[in-house]
């Protein structure tokens, strides 16, 4: 199959907006009866449900912050009694105190229709085994990605994030043809098979489905590489539903990924005033979840940084998102120049003698700030060249305008992921 709802993804512009617009209308009226937060932020701004006439409209409203969120901990932002709640799950807490979400089982049902979309934009259909190590738990990307797979049809095997050993075994043996899990996980995957010599030319994996944390071309060339597979990104959080808010298609890789623009409605505004961007500017992301019962969210600011875009040449009518180069609050300032790790991976991927296993040292000497590189050569005897270690800092400091110290290290000395997201950034300065 080529979609799993090709009527919903294929919808024209105007049935796509007339929809939208049908949805927030039912939304704006649920959320100010339902939740008091947001009734209060209407009356605060002077504003009614019904002056939102369409998603035109839709900037009129306030954002909802994850403060918003922590202040009505844990279940103070839910829009249905408990008793309509099937399942509750938190994020991962990657920046502070978790945030607790509800699902009904029609918010259920949306997240399986949504992910089952993202499986096979990725590659997977029905039929075949999904080798699924993304973290079951609180976390959503274990039972999301389950969820999805069951509702296409595929066989899911529930390997969770972890024990890398019985994870190979599981490779070789059970035959899964469709992998997903954390890219950084998948480099670790991928670095295990070639240190143990297992040709992964063996292997019955075709499709990994990567995303939960920013990744770069650096990084899928290493894992395509690795695991023999077209690895595409998945992109999701738990306030807005979990994985599948967003999916690349394998045929259409690095034009951007597909955000299920039925059910979230994407803006990307200014980090500093809000205002909101035209497509192709790169801003803050932000949602309004138009179909979801049980924890609704209107404007929500992900901290997410990238670009939204029409794609006309696309299979899908919907909007594409460019890849996340970082979190809001994960950018460092650093001399007064904005950085993201994610352009240091970039820059990492042009030298053919480094693996794209790295990470950022960030210190304070003599009051000023100070990053240290640190890259792994793929060989031993690389980690002493000077050479490629001054070429890597001059062109860091071409490109981003910084300068960093390079610290060349031997192959498998920086931490890998054991089976979640990974941090590539050691914060050292005093807080
Ligand atoms: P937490 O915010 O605690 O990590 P989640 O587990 O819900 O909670 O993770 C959601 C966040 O993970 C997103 O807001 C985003 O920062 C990151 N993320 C998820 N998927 C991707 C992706 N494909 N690319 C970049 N970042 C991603």
């Amino acid at each position: 199959m080529e979609y799993f709802n090709k009527e919903k993804e294929t919808l024209s512009l105007d049935a796509l907006r007339n929809l939208q617009n049908k949805r927030l209308s039912h939304l704006l009226e649920r959320v100010y009866e339902n939740v008091p937060f947001y009734k209060r932020q209407f009356d605060q701004a002077g504003l009614h449900p019904d002056d939102i006439k369409s998603v035109d409209d839709i900037s009129k409203i306030p954002f909802t912050k994850k403060s918003d969120l922590r202040d009505h901990y844990p279940y103070g932002m839910f829009a249905t009694p408990m008793d309509e709640v099937q399942r509750i799950h938190a994020s991962s807490g990657t920046t502070g105190k978790p945030t607790v979400v509800g699902y009904t089982k029609n918010d259920l049902e949306v997240f399986d229709e949504v992910v089952a979309r993202s499986l096979v934009a990725a590659g997977a259909q029905p039929g075949m085994k999904l080798h699924n190590a993304y973290g079951y738990g609180l976390f959503t990307g274990g039972l999301g990605m389950h969820g999805g797979a069951t509702k296409l049809g595929m066989a899911v095997i529930p390997v969770s994030g972890g024990m890398t050993e019985r994870q190979l075994t599981i490779l070789q043996d059970f035959k899964p043809e469709v992998i997903c899990c954390t890219p950084s996980y998948a480099q670790t995957l991928s670095a295990s098979f070639l240190e143990k010599g297992i040709d992964t030319k063996d292997l019955a994996v075709k499709f990994g489905v990567l995303g939960a944390e920013p990744w770069t071309e650096a990084i899928r060339s290493q894992v395509e590489e690795g695991l023999q597979i077209t690895a595409t990104n998945i992109y999701g959080l738990s306030e807005i539903i979990g994985p599948g808010v967003s999916q690349e298609d394998f045929e259409e890789q690095g034009t951007g990924s597909y955000i299920w623009e039925d059910h979230f409605y994407p803006e990307v505004v200014d980090r500093d005033t809000g205002k909101v961007l035209p497509f192709g500017q790169e801003g803050v992301l932000v949602f309004t979840t138009l179909t979801k019962e049980a924890f609704p969210l209107l404007r929500y600011w992900t901290n997410d940084i990238c670009s939204i875009n029409y794609d006309a040449n696309a299979k899908r009518s919907h909007i594409k998102m460019s890849s996340i180069k970082g979190r809001s609050d994960d950018m460092l300032i650093i001399r007064g120049v904005n950085l993201f790790y994610t352009q240091v991976e970039e820059i990492i991927h042009q030298f053919g003698a480094l693996t794209p296993n790295y990470r950022l040292l960030v210190t304070k000497e003599k009051n000023m700030d100070q990053v240290c590189v640190e890259v792994e050569t793929k060989s031993h005897t690389d980690a002493a060249n000077n050479n490629i270690k001054d070429q890597i800092a001059l062109k860091i400091k071409d490109t981003i305008g910084l300068s960093m110290n390079v610290t060349l290290c031997s192959p498998n000395t920086i931490p890998k992921s054991q089976g979640g997201k990974l941090s590539r950034i050691v914060d050292r300065r005093e807080k």
